[in-house]
Protein backbone atom coordinates (compact mmCIF):
# COMPACT_ATOMS: atom_id res chain seq x y z
CA UNK A 1 0.00 0.00 0.00
CA UNK A 2 1.52 3.25 -1.21
CA UNK A 3 -0.43 5.89 -0.34
CA UNK A 4 -0.05 10.00 -0.40
CA UNK A 5 -2.34 12.18 1.96
CA UNK A 6 -3.29 15.40 0.30
CA UNK A 7 -5.39 18.11 2.28
CA UNK A 8 -4.45 21.70 3.46
CA UNK A 9 -2.41 21.80 6.85
CA UNK A 10 -5.19 20.88 9.71
CA UNK A 11 -7.47 18.68 7.12
CA UNK A 12 -5.96 15.40 9.65
CA UNK A 13 -3.86 14.55 7.78
CA UNK A 14 -1.30 13.21 10.84
CA UNK A 15 -4.01 12.31 13.03
CA UNK A 16 -5.24 10.10 9.85
CA UNK A 17 -2.05 8.54 9.32
CA UNK A 18 -1.23 7.17 12.56
CA UNK A 19 -4.68 5.39 12.35
CA UNK A 20 -3.84 3.83 8.81
CA UNK A 21 -0.30 3.38 9.40
CA UNK A 22 -0.70 1.35 12.43
CA UNK A 23 -3.46 -0.57 10.88
CA UNK A 24 -1.72 -1.66 7.32
CA UNK A 25 1.83 -1.35 9.24
CA UNK A 26 3.20 0.80 6.69
CA UNK A 27 6.03 3.72 8.03
CA UNK A 28 4.63 7.17 8.35
CA UNK A 29 6.70 9.00 6.59
CA UNK A 30 5.88 13.63 7.35
CA UNK A 31 8.33 15.73 5.88
CA UNK A 32 6.71 18.26 8.33
CA UNK A 33 7.62 15.23 11.56
CA UNK A 34 11.62 15.12 9.94
CA UNK A 35 11.85 18.72 9.38
CA UNK A 36 10.97 19.14 13.42
CA UNK A 37 13.73 16.39 14.64
CA UNK A 38 16.26 18.16 12.52
CA UNK A 39 15.61 21.43 14.15
CA UNK A 40 15.36 19.75 17.72
CA UNK A 41 18.86 18.18 16.57
CA UNK A 42 20.30 21.05 15.77
CA UNK A 43 21.51 19.54 12.18
CA UNK A 44 22.17 21.48 9.41
CA UNK A 45 19.49 20.40 7.37
CA UNK A 46 17.22 21.49 10.91
CA UNK A 47 18.80 25.03 10.32
CA UNK A 48 18.18 25.43 6.68
CA UNK A 49 14.56 24.19 6.95
CA UNK A 50 13.85 26.46 10.28
CA UNK A 51 13.69 29.85 8.68
CA UNK A 52 11.15 28.70 6.29
CA UNK A 53 8.83 26.84 8.86
CA UNK A 54 9.18 29.68 11.27
CA UNK A 55 7.55 32.32 8.32
CA UNK A 56 5.26 29.34 6.74
CA UNK A 57 7.61 28.84 4.29
CA UNK A 58 8.36 25.87 2.20
CA UNK A 59 11.36 24.70 2.58
CA UNK A 60 13.13 24.41 -0.64
CA UNK A 61 12.40 21.81 -3.30
CA UNK A 62 15.88 20.06 -3.69
CA UNK A 63 16.37 20.11 0.25
CA UNK A 64 13.18 18.04 0.57
CA UNK A 65 12.74 15.90 -2.18
CA UNK A 66 16.68 15.06 -0.86
CA UNK A 67 15.19 14.02 2.07
CA UNK A 68 11.89 11.81 1.04
CA UNK A 69 14.39 10.17 -1.51
CA UNK A 70 16.92 9.03 0.78
CA UNK A 71 13.94 7.88 3.05
CA UNK A 72 11.98 6.04 0.54
CA UNK A 73 14.85 4.12 -0.23
CA UNK A 74 14.90 2.44 2.95
CA UNK A 75 14.32 -1.15 3.78
CA UNK A 76 11.09 -0.29 5.58
CA UNK A 77 9.24 0.58 3.13
CA UNK A 78 9.10 -2.68 1.25
CA UNK A 79 6.11 -3.04 2.01
CA UNK A 80 4.68 0.24 1.65
CA UNK A 81 4.39 3.88 3.01
CA UNK A 82 2.18 6.98 3.56
CA UNK A 83 3.36 10.15 2.41
CA UNK A 84 2.12 12.80 5.03
CA UNK A 85 2.78 16.76 3.53
CA UNK A 86 4.89 15.62 0.63
CA UNK A 87 4.27 16.03 -2.24
CA UNK A 88 3.90 19.93 -1.85
CA UNK A 89 4.75 21.35 -5.06
CA UNK A 90 4.43 19.79 -8.91
CA UNK A 91 8.53 19.74 -8.94
CA UNK A 92 8.09 17.31 -5.86
CA UNK A 93 5.57 15.65 -7.34
CA UNK A 94 7.23 15.35 -10.30
CA UNK A 95 10.44 14.36 -8.45
CA UNK A 96 8.50 11.67 -6.38
CA UNK A 97 7.23 9.68 -9.51
CA UNK A 98 10.65 9.66 -10.74
CA UNK A 99 12.03 8.26 -7.57
CA UNK A 100 9.15 5.25 -7.64
CA UNK A 101 9.83 4.85 -11.53
CA UNK A 102 13.44 4.08 -9.88
CA UNK A 103 12.59 1.76 -7.10
CA UNK A 104 10.40 -0.49 -8.60
CA UNK A 105 7.17 1.23 -7.17
CA UNK A 106 3.75 2.85 -7.93
CA UNK A 107 1.17 4.79 -6.26
CA UNK A 108 -1.82 2.68 -5.13
CA UNK A 109 -3.89 6.09 -4.19
CA UNK A 110 -3.79 9.96 -3.17
CA UNK A 111 -6.30 10.33 -1.31
CA UNK A 112 -7.33 14.43 -0.59
CA UNK A 113 -8.77 15.23 2.21
CA UNK A 114 -11.13 18.10 1.62
CA UNK A 115 -11.91 20.48 4.96
CA UNK A 116 -13.10 24.15 4.30
CA UNK A 117 -10.43 26.91 5.35
CA UNK A 118 -12.46 28.74 8.28
CA UNK A 119 -12.64 24.84 9.65
CA UNK A 120 -8.86 24.70 9.25
CA UNK A 121 -8.02 28.07 10.84
CA UNK A 122 -10.30 26.72 13.76
CA UNK A 123 -8.16 23.40 14.05
CA UNK A 124 -4.61 24.64 13.33
CA UNK A 125 -5.16 27.18 16.20
CA UNK A 126 -6.28 24.84 18.72
CA UNK A 127 -3.99 21.82 18.15
CA UNK A 128 -2.22 20.48 20.69
CA UNK A 129 0.65 18.63 19.99
CA UNK A 130 2.96 15.50 21.99
CA UNK A 131 6.50 16.93 22.40
CA UNK A 132 7.46 13.35 23.37
CA UNK A 133 5.66 11.23 20.58
CA UNK A 134 4.12 13.41 18.73
CA UNK A 135 0.87 12.58 19.06
CA UNK A 136 -2.12 15.18 17.91
CA UNK A 137 -5.11 16.70 20.00
CA UNK A 138 -6.83 19.73 19.66
CA UNK A 139 -8.17 21.87 22.75
CA UNK A 140 -11.84 21.20 22.01
CA UNK A 141 -12.58 19.21 19.14
CA UNK A 142 -9.94 16.40 19.78
CA UNK A 143 -9.12 16.85 23.45
CA UNK A 144 -6.16 14.31 25.16
CA UNK A 145 -7.93 11.91 28.12
CA UNK A 146 -5.00 14.28 30.17
CA UNK A 147 -5.70 17.41 29.27
CA UNK A 148 -2.26 19.13 29.28
CA UNK A 149 -0.79 15.86 28.80
CA UNK A 150 -0.53 13.18 25.97
CA UNK A 151 -3.45 10.09 26.27
CA UNK A 152 -0.38 7.56 24.56
CA UNK A 153 2.81 8.56 26.69
CA UNK A 154 2.10 11.38 29.16
CA UNK A 155 4.24 13.80 28.00
CA UNK A 156 3.37 17.71 27.65
CA UNK A 157 1.27 19.02 25.22
CA UNK A 158 2.52 22.12 23.28
CA UNK A 159 1.07 24.12 20.26
CA UNK A 160 3.57 25.01 17.31
CA UNK A 161 4.31 27.86 17.23
CA UNK A 162 3.79 27.91 13.34
CA UNK A 163 -0.09 26.96 14.51
CA UNK A 164 -0.22 31.04 15.65
CA UNK A 165 -3.24 32.57 13.87
CA UNK A 166 -0.74 34.87 11.27
CA UNK A 167 1.31 32.05 10.25
CA UNK A 168 -1.76 29.51 10.10
CA UNK A 169 -3.18 32.48 7.19
CA UNK A 170 0.00 32.39 5.36
CA UNK A 171 0.68 28.71 5.29
CA UNK A 172 -3.10 28.42 3.88
CA UNK A 173 -1.97 31.42 1.16
CA UNK A 174 1.01 29.12 0.48
CA UNK A 175 -0.96 25.64 0.33
CA UNK A 176 -3.62 27.43 -2.58
CA UNK A 177 -1.21 28.65 -4.72
CA UNK A 178 1.66 26.03 -4.28
CA UNK A 179 -0.23 22.62 -3.11
CA UNK A 180 -3.37 22.82 -4.46
CA UNK A 181 -2.46 22.67 -8.06
CA UNK A 182 -1.47 19.25 -7.22
CA UNK A 183 -5.26 17.96 -6.91
CA UNK A 184 -5.48 18.08 -11.02
CA UNK A 185 -2.08 17.14 -11.28
CA UNK A 186 -3.12 13.16 -9.49
CA UNK A 187 -6.78 13.83 -11.39
CA UNK A 188 -5.05 13.51 -14.62
CA UNK A 189 -2.57 10.82 -13.79
CA UNK A 190 -5.97 9.05 -12.84
CA UNK A 191 -5.08 8.33 -8.79
CA UNK A 192 -7.13 10.74 -6.94
CA UNK A 193 -9.96 10.30 -4.39
CA UNK A 194 -11.82 12.82 -2.64
CA UNK A 195 -12.96 12.45 0.85
CA UNK A 196 -15.33 14.40 3.13
CA UNK A 197 -12.92 15.82 5.87
CA UNK A 198 -15.20 17.36 7.93
CA UNK A 199 -16.79 14.77 9.36
CA UNK A 200 -15.52 12.79 12.64
CA UNK A 201 -12.22 11.66 13.25
CA UNK A 202 -13.52 8.01 13.27
CA UNK A 203 -15.42 8.43 10.11
CA UNK A 204 -12.63 9.81 8.28
CA UNK A 205 -10.58 6.61 9.31
CA UNK A 206 -14.01 4.76 8.07
CA UNK A 207 -13.90 6.43 4.53
CA UNK A 208 -10.37 6.49 3.68
CA UNK A 209 -10.36 2.78 4.67
CA UNK A 210 -12.80 2.24 2.00
CA UNK A 211 -11.16 4.14 -0.15
CA UNK A 212 -7.89 2.15 -0.03
CA UNK A 213 -9.47 -1.38 0.19
CA UNK A 214 -11.75 -1.10 -2.94
P1 LIG B 1 -2.67 18.00 9.29
O1 LIG B 1 -1.67 16.92 9.58
O2 LIG B 1 -3.43 17.76 8.02
O3 LIG B 1 -2.09 19.38 9.37
P2 LIG B 1 -3.79 17.26 11.92
O4 LIG B 1 -4.01 15.80 11.80
O5 LIG B 1 -2.64 17.74 12.71
O6 LIG B 1 -3.79 17.93 10.43
O7 LIG B 1 -5.15 17.90 12.48
C1 LIG B 1 -5.26 19.31 12.72
C2 LIG B 1 -6.08 19.55 13.98
O8 LIG B 1 -7.45 19.17 13.74
C3 LIG B 1 -5.64 18.73 15.19
O9 LIG B 1 -5.84 19.53 16.33
C4 LIG B 1 -6.59 17.52 15.20
O10 LIG B 1 -6.80 17.00 16.51
C5 LIG B 1 -7.86 18.13 14.63
N1 LIG B 1 -8.63 17.19 13.78
C6 LIG B 1 -8.15 16.28 12.90
N2 LIG B 1 -9.15 15.64 12.27
C7 LIG B 1 -10.30 16.17 12.76
C8 LIG B 1 -11.71 15.92 12.48
N3 LIG B 1 -12.09 15.02 11.58
N4 LIG B 1 -12.61 16.66 13.16
C9 LIG B 1 -12.21 17.59 14.07
N5 LIG B 1 -10.92 17.86 14.37
C10 LIG B 1 -9.97 17.16 13.71
P1 LIG C 1 0.82 20.92 8.42
O1 LIG C 1 0.28 20.78 9.79
O2 LIG C 1 0.63 22.23 7.79
O3 LIG C 1 0.41 19.82 7.53
P2 LIG C 1 3.60 20.06 8.38
O4 LIG C 1 3.98 19.52 9.67
O5 LIG C 1 3.29 19.12 7.27
O6 LIG C 1 2.38 21.03 8.63
O7 LIG C 1 4.71 21.07 7.85
C1 LIG C 1 5.25 22.09 8.67
C2 LIG C 1 6.22 22.93 7.86
O8 LIG C 1 7.31 22.12 7.37
C3 LIG C 1 5.62 23.55 6.60
O9 LIG C 1 4.95 24.78 6.86
C4 LIG C 1 6.88 23.75 5.74
O10 LIG C 1 7.63 24.87 6.18
C5 LIG C 1 7.69 22.50 6.07
N1 LIG C 1 7.37 21.39 5.13
C6 LIG C 1 6.78 20.22 5.43
N2 LIG C 1 6.63 19.45 4.35
C7 LIG C 1 7.16 20.15 3.31
C8 LIG C 1 7.30 19.91 1.91
N3 LIG C 1 6.86 18.79 1.34
N4 LIG C 1 7.89 20.86 1.16
C9 LIG C 1 8.36 22.01 1.72
N5 LIG C 1 8.23 22.31 3.02
C10 LIG C 1 7.64 21.39 3.82
ZN1 LIG D 1 2.84 11.46 23.60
Amino acid sequence: MNIILLGPPGAGKGTQAAYLCKEYAIPHISTGDMFRAAVKAGTRLGLTAKSYMDRGDLVPDDVTIGIVGERLSEPDTQNGFLLDGFPRTIPQAEALQAVLLRIGKDLTAVVNIEVPEEELVTRLTGRLVCMACGATYHRVLNPSPLRDFCGVCNGPLITRADDAEATVRSRLEVYRKQTEPLISYYQSIGKLENINGLLPIDEVTALLRSVLTE
